[in-house]
């Protein structure tokens, strides 16, 4: 059996934490392939090492002096070494940096250093091989991750250690320049890696136990989520809650590895487990509840619209011209409704309106602004009668107006619009008589 274990910043952040993540790493000898972040925050208002990177370059790129901000960083990895009593020395590393900054070689690369340097001190520490991120993830030359390239190199230069650390977060071009994922992008690192070992399982330490079935800032205390498939993830990442990379999922996905989401500083807790399908059944009908603020919605009325052939694609060809992505687009007999981000919209909208006009000739367009959308995610949904009667139910009772309703034909979720100020109140209520009802 072959475990991939990857480590977010705040489990790597001090010695301290270091020292939990070998004993998480020793209790199990299938984990054999570890994935570091760059040191995160020790406390709150700390600065994580890849931010005091890119604040470091910034001032480097502007041909200013950046030693006592280098300075910063190099004693950040020091006090780990200390801590650890180690006996590895980064002076030389360091030295390259300093010169590879003032020579200008780029963000991507300055960024990187946070999760190349904590490899190396992994690596020393566990007494596993290091094997450099960018000799084995590949970008191609737009920029784009190279699955196949990776999927080969990766594969073959693992199969021969039986146990190594490889930095998360980068890669790079054929040429050698290193590249970097998104923030966060170790996450995908980790689930690269997870598919090259062909991995029985990805664990992703983090510092909470897995997800929650609703958002702690809003429901105290919230459930975890035992099991949550990927397309149900999917829906809830989109909606808003995050704890791992969007695009984690994609490299194991496609090759049926689990995904156990776990807490460095609860390693007994079970965590949360991500899978293509399962028998098992939730302990709720719902999976989860997430949601964004910040919506507008676009009425267009037109008298016999349903007879039109071509009407919608008028319509939205009016947003595509400004750019703009829609999010839902329920319609009735004679309205079509279009829901697009405020923020995106509201710069455009009076040009998004008489492109309207312009294309479609509908009687009138009507704009509501300060809507925010509340997905219940659940593959129990599709099984049990009585979901959406219990949803809108609740809501009624919480004096919540329901301003859209929208459930796919996969009835994984439904999806609700209220006004940006019934937000909070319509998910507690939704928590409270799934979850606080059953408990
Ligand atoms: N260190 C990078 C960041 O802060 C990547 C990661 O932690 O996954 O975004």
């Amino acid at each position: 059996m072959k475990k991939v274990v990857k480590f977010g910043g705040s489990s790597l952040a001090s010695a301290e934490q270091f020292k939990k993540v070998a004993d998480i790493i020793h209790a199990d000898k299938e984990r054999r392939y570890v994935v570091p972040s760059a040191p995160g925050k020790r406390f709150s208002g700390d600065t994580k090492v890849t931010d005091m990177l890119y604040g470091c370059y910034h001032l480097a790129e502007e041909g200013k002096n950046f030693s006592k901000e280098l300075a910063a960083i190099e004693a950040r990895y020091q006090e780990i070494i200390d801590g650890l009593a180690l006996s590895l020395s980064l002076k030389d590393e360091f030295k390259t940096i300093e010169k590879n900054f003032k020579e200008k070689a780029g963000e991507n690369y300055a960024a990187s250093r946070g999760e190349y340097l904590n490899g190396i001190i992994m690596a020393a520490y566990l007494g596993y091989e290091f094997v450099d991120a960018a000799q084995v993830i590949r970008f191609d030359e737009n920029g784009d991750f190279d699955a196949e390239i990776t999927n080969r190199i990766l594969s073959e230069r693992l199969s021969d250690l039986k146990q190594a650390v490889i930095p998360g977060f980068y890669g790079s071009y054929e040429d050698g320049r290193v590249k970097t994922f998104s923030r966060g992008g170790s996450d995908i690192t980790g689930s690269i890696v997870a598919r090259a070992v062909k991995a029985d399982v990805y664990e992703n330490w983090t510092d909470v136990s897995g997800f929650l079935i609703a958002d702690p800032r809003i429901i105290k205390d919230p459930e975890g989520i035992e099991t949550i498939t990927y397309r149900e993830l999917r829906e809830l990442s989109y909606m808003g809650a995050s704890v791992l990379h969007e695009d984690a999922i994609f490299p194991v996905r496609s090759q049926g590895i689990p995904i156990n989401i776990r807490n460095t500083n609860r390693p007994g807790d079970e965590g949360t487990w991500i899978v293509e399908s399962t028998c098992q059944k939730s302990k709720y009908v719902i999976t989860g509840i997430a949601g964004k603020k910040g919506f507008c919605s676009v009425n267009i009325d037109k008298a016999m619209m349903n007879s039109e052939i071509g009407f919608g694609r008028k319509v939205l060809q009016a947003f595509e011209d400004y750019g703009i992505s829609f999010e839902h687009v329920p319609s009735g007999i004679d309205t079509m409704t279009v829901f697009v981000h405020q923020d995106e919209f509201m710069d455009k909208e009076q040009k998004v309106v008489s492109a309207i006009h312009r294309l479609a000739e509908p009687d009138s367009v009507d704009i509501e602004a300060d809507l925010a959308l509340v997905a219940v995610v659940g593959r129990g949904m599709k099984s049990t009668r009585g979901t959406a009667g219990r949803i809108f139910s609740a809501l009624a009772h919480a004096n919540v107006n329901v301003k859209m309703i929208d459930q796919g034909s996969s009835e994984l979720n439904i999806i609700i619009g209220v006004a940006n100020e019934d937000f909070e109140a319509a998910i507690k209520a939704i928590y409270d008589i799934f979850v606080v009802a059953q408990l």
